[in-house]
């Protein structure tokens, strides 16, 4: 039982913060999951506690042979696949003037094109569910009003939303592809952040409407939502989950 009863989700950063919790939620309602993760220790503790229902397989998203490999793994292990989540990400705030080309290619490489990478490996499987299938990216709030310091991951998160629209336009109906733009969230990621304050979040809490920080399972909440039949009408779309700092 449970609104994702029978499904087969891949997490892709699936054993930290977001991704997470959409493993720790979608198994709670009634999926299997496999969590794609460069890091296995942490996949493998998360999947440990799901009581047979998750798994871990090591990946790079970054790496086309990687996550080819690693989602026919997850399809294999799954008998196929109906949801795919890509929560694997990298951060990086820097002033553009002096930004080294790494860190640009790096922030592109793993949350562009490893988007990119997880959905075109994903397809083969998705496309076998007839319909019904749902794809959901992580954008970020940062593509939607980006602070200083943060060209090259708004760059890449607003590729995600373009992506994430392009291949709603050409995978329907059979798969529907969304995005979701988080805010400030209490995960691993922020965790160089203090609360609030002058070296806390690069947008200052009374900027939220909701003055405060969001949880993952909050994200995950949208998520599995759009994972689920109950957003059979929405695809192409991005939802913003930040407390109401982007629309005023
Ligand atoms: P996190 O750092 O807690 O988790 C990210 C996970 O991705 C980690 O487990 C990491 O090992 C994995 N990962 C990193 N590079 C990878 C790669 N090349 N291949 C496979 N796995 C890789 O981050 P989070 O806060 O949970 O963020 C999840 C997603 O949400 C990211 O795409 C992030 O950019 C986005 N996001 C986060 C926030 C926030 O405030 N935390 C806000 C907006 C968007």
């Amino acid at each position: 039982s449970g609104k994702l009863a029978g499904r087969r989700i891949v997490v892709t950063g699936g054993a930290s913060g977001i991704g997470a919790a959409v493993v720790r939620m979608a198994a709670r309602e009634g999926a299997k999951v496999a969590c794609l993760d460069l890091n296995l220790k942490e996949a493998e503790a998360l999947t440990a506690s799901l009581s047979g229902q998750g798994f871990a397989v090591a990946s790079n998203v970054a790496d086309p042979a990687s996550i080819r490999a690693a989602m026919d793994t997850a399809a294999t292990g799954m008998g196929g696949i109906d949801g795919l989540v890509n929560s694997a990400g990298v951060v990086a705030i820097e002033p553009a003037a002096g930004m080294e080309i790494a860190i640009w290619q790096r922030l592109i490489d793993v949350n562009l094109t490893g988007t990119f990478l997880a959905c075109q490996a994903a397809i083969p499987h998705l496309v076998q569910v007839g319909q019904g299938a749902s794809i959901v990216n992580l954008s970020s709030a940062q593509a939607l009003a980006p602070v200083a310091g943060a060209a090259a991951y708004a760059a890449s998160k607003g590729g995600v939303q373009s992506l994430s629209k392009a291949l709603a336009v050409e995978l329907a109906p059979a798969i529907r592809v969304n995005a979701v733009c988080p805010g400030l969230i209490d995960t691993p990621m922020n965790k160089g952040l203090a609360k609030d304050g002058d070296s806390g979040p690069p947008v200052p809490l009374d900027r939220y409407a909701l003055g405060r920080w969001g949880k993952p399972e909050e994200v995950a909440a949208c998520i599995l939502f759009l994972l689920a039949n109950d957003a059979s009408y929405l695809t192409g779309t991005s939802i913003a989950v930040d407390g109401g700092r982007t629309f005023h």
